[in-house]
C-alpha cells in the first residue's frame, strides 16, 4: 500500500500540468491558456508573460537554475540549448531571476548545426523554436542540476519544419478536422475535438556497464559488430535468471519513479522473448504528448541504467541471432467527450460508423503501405524488417476472424446479414456483439493489427522517434475520411451511400487484410500475388516519401510541403550512409587493433606449446597443428576481408551524399562488413577466452 500512496504523491510532481496551472495562474490567464491549448486560439504576449513568470517561480522552487527549449530535430533524438534565468548584473552587483513570455514562446538555436536536408542551402540558416503549449513543461533533475524543459517545435526562418513535432501537430489538426466531418455526418453534434491517442510499448536490452565498456562496437555503434552465439541452453539457467531479476527490478523501480515524477505513466513488464530484453509500456496519451513522453522514456532508461552499473541498449538489433527490439505503436482516435472511433458501438447506427472508419483505415493502409513502411525505416530496423524477423516487411492488416467474416459478407452479398454468433441486427449489417472479446490480438506476426479498440503498428524500431509513424497514420486516415465525406456529404440517401461506400472500400482493399502467419514463406509469395509491396531495406523504403500519391496526401492536409519531404529524403539517405560508415570504421578499428593482435598472440602461444611438446616427448601433435592451420587460415580470411572493407569504405566516403551513396553503403560496404564478421566469429570460438579482447555474447546477455 505504501508504494501506491507514494506513486500518487510523486506522479507528475515535476510537471507544470493542469493542476499546477490552475493553482498558480490568475483565473483569467488560466482560462486564456486553456483556450489556446484546447481550442487552438492564439496566444497573446500578455498571457505568455504571466505564464512564463509563474512557470519560472515554480521551476525555481524545484531547484531549477536554467531553462531550455526542448525540441526534436531530425537526428532522432532530442536537442536543447540551456539558458540560465539570470539577468545581467544590476548596478548593485546582484542579479535577478527572470523569464519573459517572449523567452517562453520563442527561442533561436543555431539551425545550421542540425540536419536540414538542403533546406539550409535554399533558405536562411536561422531557425526558431516555438513553445508547444499542448505538451506540458517539466523540470528535469540530473547531474547538471535542475532545468525547466519547454517542449517546442523547431522551424526554419521561412516556416519549414526542421523537426518531428511540427508535422505531427499539423497531422493532428488534419485528423481532427476530417474526423469531425465524419462524425457530423453520423449525427454527432456534441464532440468538439478528435485526437489520436498513442501508447508505445518500448523494448530495450540491459547489459552490465563494465562489460559494455569493453566493447568498442557497442560504444561506437550501439550494436555488436562481432560475436559468436552463446551455446544453447544457457537461457534455461535458473541461477542467471534469478540474478537478472533482482538487479533489473531495482533498476526498473528507479526508472518508474523518475518517469512518474515527469508525469509519464509507465508500467514496466519483464519481457521473456530474449534474455536481457525488457519492455516498458506507458498508459496511452494524446499523440503529441506520447511522442514527447517516449523520448523521455528512452532518455530515462539510459540515464538511470548508469546509476545501477548497467547500460541500456535501445538499438533494434544489438545482438545478431538474438531477438531484436521494436516499438509497438498503439493508435486510436478519440473525441473530447470520450468516444473512441475504433470502438464497436452498442447500436447498429454506431456499427455502421465503425465499419466506415475501419474500411477507411484499410483503404489508407493499402494505398499508402509503402509510406507506412518508410515511416518505420531506420538503419537499425533493417535488421528486423525484411530480415526474416518479426515483423515482416510486408504491410498487412490483421482484423481477427469475426471481423474479417463481416467484411467478406459485405463484399460477396453487399450486406452482412448474420454474425458468427448468429445475431442479426436491424440495419442488416452483421455485427458481432461479443466481438470485443474474440477479436483481441492473437496474431503476433502482423505488422498492423486491430486489437479491439485500437490498431497496433508493430514495425517501428526501438530506437526511433514514434513521430514519423504517427504523422503518416494521422495523415493517411485523414485523407481516407475526407474522401469518404466528400461522397457522403453529397449523397441523397445517406444510409444507402454509406452502405455502398463500405462495400466498395472493403472490396477494393481486401488484399491488405491478412490473418495468417506473417513470417511464413507462403505469405511472401501470396503477398506478391496480391501486389503488396515487400520493401526489404531502408534505402528502398525512403523514396515512398516523395511518391506522387504520398506527396499529394501530405500537401492536401498541409502536413509537409514537397520541399520539406525532399529535404527529409536527403537526410534519410545521409543518415543511412553515415551510420554504416561509422559501423564499418569501427569494425576496421577493432579488427586491426584488437582482433588480429589477439589471434596472433594465441597462434604464437599455440605454436610455442606445440613445439615444446614435440621437443620434450615427441608426442603426436597433429590435432594442435590442425588447429594452428585452421586459425592461420581464418586469419588470412580476416586480412583479406579487412582489406576489402577498407577499400569500399574509402570509396563510399568519397562519394557525393545522396541516394547512390546510400545504395553503395548497403550493397558494398555492408556486404564487406558481413564478410569480415564471418571469420572473426569463427575465430572467437577457437581462441582462448582469456585472450579474446572483448566479453562474449554469453557474458553480455546472461551475466547481467
Ligand atoms: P497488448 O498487451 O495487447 O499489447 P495493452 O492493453 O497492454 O495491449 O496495451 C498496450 C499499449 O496500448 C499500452 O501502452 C496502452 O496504453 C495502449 N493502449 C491501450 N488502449 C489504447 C487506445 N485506445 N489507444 C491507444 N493506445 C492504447
Ligand atoms: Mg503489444
Amino acid at each position: 500500500m505504501s508504494e501506491l500512496i507514494n506513486v500518487a504523491e510523486i506522479f507528475g510532481e515535476n510537471v507544470f500540468n493542469d493542476s499546477v496551472m490552475q493553482e498558480r495562474l490568475p483565473k483569467k490567464t488560466y482560462k486564456k491558456l486553456k483556450e489556446v491549448i484546447e481550442e487552438g486560439k492564439e496566444l497573446d504576449l500578455e498571457t505568455a508573460d504571466v505564464v512564463a513568470h509563474e512557470m519560472k517561480e515554480w521551476a525555481i522552487e524545484k531547484g531549477a537554475t536554467h531553462y531550455t527549449h526542448w525540441f526534436q530535430p531530425l537526428t532522432g533524438v532530442t536537442a536543447e540549448k540551456h539558458d540560465s534565468f539570470i539577468t545581467a548584473p544590476m548596478p548593485n552587483g546582484k542579479v535577478l531571476m527572470s523569464f519573459s513570455g517572449k523567452e517562453l514562446i520563442k527561442g533561436e538555436p543555431d539551425a545550421s548545426s542540425f540536419p536540414s536536408g538542403g533546406l539550409r542551402a535554399t533558405f536562411e540558416a536561422r531557425g526558431y523554436t516555438a513553445w508547444d503549449c499542448t505538451s506540458p513543461a517539466f523540470v528535469r533533475q540530473d547531474a547538471a542540476g535542475a532545468t525547466l524543459c519547454i517542449p517546442t517545435a523547431f522551424c526554419s526562418y521561412t516556416g519549414e519544419a526542421l523537426d518531428q513535432k511540427t508535422p505531427l501537430l499539423r497531422s493532428m489538426e488534419a485528423i481532427n478536422e476530417q474526423s469531425l466531418r465524419l462524425l457530423r455526418l453520423f449525427g454527432n453534434t456534441t464532440s468538439k475535438k478528435v485526437t489520436p491517442s498513442v501508447g508505445p510499448e518500448q523494448e530495450y536490452f540491459i547489459v552490465d556497464r563494465e562489460k559494455y565498456l569493453q566493447r568498442k562496437d557497442l560504444i561506437f555503434t550501439g550494436r555488436t559488430l562481432f560475436g559468436a552465439m552463446p551455446p544453447k541452453g544457457q537461457e534455461m539457467d535458473d541461477h542467471y535468471f534469478g540474478a537478472i531479476r533482482e538487479r533489473i527490478a531495482a533498476y526498473m523501480k528507479d526508472v518508474n519513479e523518475e518517469l512518474w515524477k515527469l508525469g509519464v505513466s509507465a508500467k514496466t513488464q519483464h519481457n521473456e522473448v530474449a534474455p536481457a530484453q525488457h519492455e516498458l509500456a506507458p498508459i496511452y496519451a494524446e499523440a503529441n504528448v506520447a511522442v514527447d513522453h517516449n523520448q523521455l522514456v528512452m532518455e530515462t532508461l539510459k540515464k538511470v541504467a548508469g546509476r545501477h552499473g548497467l547500460q541500456c541498449l535501445l538499438h533494434e538489433k544489438p545482438f545478431a541471432g538474438v531477438n531484436g527490439s521494436g516499438k509497438h505503436n498503439n493508435w486510436s482516435i478519440t473525441t473530447d467527450d470520450g468516444i473512441n472511433l475504433l470502438e464497436l458501438g452498442k447500436t447498429p447506427h454506431e456499427n455502421i460508423q465503425f465499419l466506415l472508419v475501419l474500411t477507411c483505415i484499410l483503404k489508407a493502409v493499402d494505398k499508402h503501405a509503402s509510406l507506412l513502411r518508410a515511416s518505420a525505416a531506420d538503419v537499425g530496423n533493417d535488421h528486423r524488417l525484411g530480415a526474416n524477423e518479426a515483423p515482416p516487411a510486408i504491410l498487412s492488416v490483421y482484423l481477427g476472424e469475426q471481423l474479417e467474416d463481416v467484411l467478406s459478407q459485405l463484399i460477396s452479398t453487399g450486406e452482412a446479414t448474420h454474425s458468427l454468433t448468429g445475431k442479426k441486427l436491424e440495419t442488416g449489417v452483421k455485427t458481432l456483439p461479443d466481438f470485443m472479446k474474440d477479436a483481441t490480438d492473437r496474431n503476433r506476426t502482423s505488422p498492423f493489427a486491430f486489437t479491439g479498440n485500437k490498431f497496433e503498428f508493430r514495425m517501428v524500431g526501438s530506437k526511433d522517434s514514434i513521430a514519423q509513424p504517427n504523422i503518416v497514420l494521422n495523415t493517411i486516415v485523414a485523407e481516407a475520411f475526407s474522401e469518404a465525406c466528400d461522397v457522403l456529404e453529397k449523397a441523397d440517401d445517406f444510409d444507402l451511400a454509406v452502405h455502398d461506400l463500405i462495400k466498395e472500400y472493403a472490396t477494393e482493399h481486401q488484399r491488405i487484410v491478412f490473418n495468417g502467419n506473417g513470417y511464413s514463406d507462403e505469405w511472401v509469395a501470396e503477398a506478391e500475388r496480391r501486389g503488396l509491396p515487400n520493401i526489404k531495406s531502408m534505402v528502398d523504403a525512403i523514396p515512398a516519401y516523395i511518391a506522387e500519391e504520398n506527396v499529394a496526401a501530405f500537401e492536401k492536409f498541409h502536413v509537409f510541403t514537397k520541399t520539406e519531404l525532399e529535404s527529409r529524403v536527403e537526410i534519410e539517405y545521409e543518415t543511412y550512409a553515415k551510420t554504416i560508415n561509422i559501423e564499418a570504421k569501427s569494425m576496421i578499428d577493432i579488427v586491426g587493433k584488437q582482433i588480429i593482435p589477439a589471434v596472433i598472440k594465441y597462434t604464437t602461444a599455440l605454436a610455442t606449446s606445440v613445439n615444446a611438446v614435440k621437443v620434450a616427448c615427441d608426442a603426436d601433435v597433429s590435432t594442435q597443428v590442425e588447429l594452428l592451420n585452421e586459425t592461420s587460415d581464418l586469419l588470412t580470411d580476416v586480412k583479406t576481408a579487412l582489406a576489402k572493407l577498407v577499400d569500399v569504405t574509402e570509396k563510399g566516403g568519397a562519394m557525393e551524399e545522396g541516394k547512390d551513396q546510400a545504395v553503395f553503403y548497403r550493397d558494398e560496404v555492408k556486404t564487406a562488413m558481413d564478410a569480415l564478421r564471418e571469420p572473426v566469429d569463427k575465430l572467437e570460438m577457437i581462441v582462448d577466452k582469456e585472450m579474446w579482447p572483448m566479453p562474449s555474447y554469453g557474458d553480455l546477455i546472461f551475466e547481467v
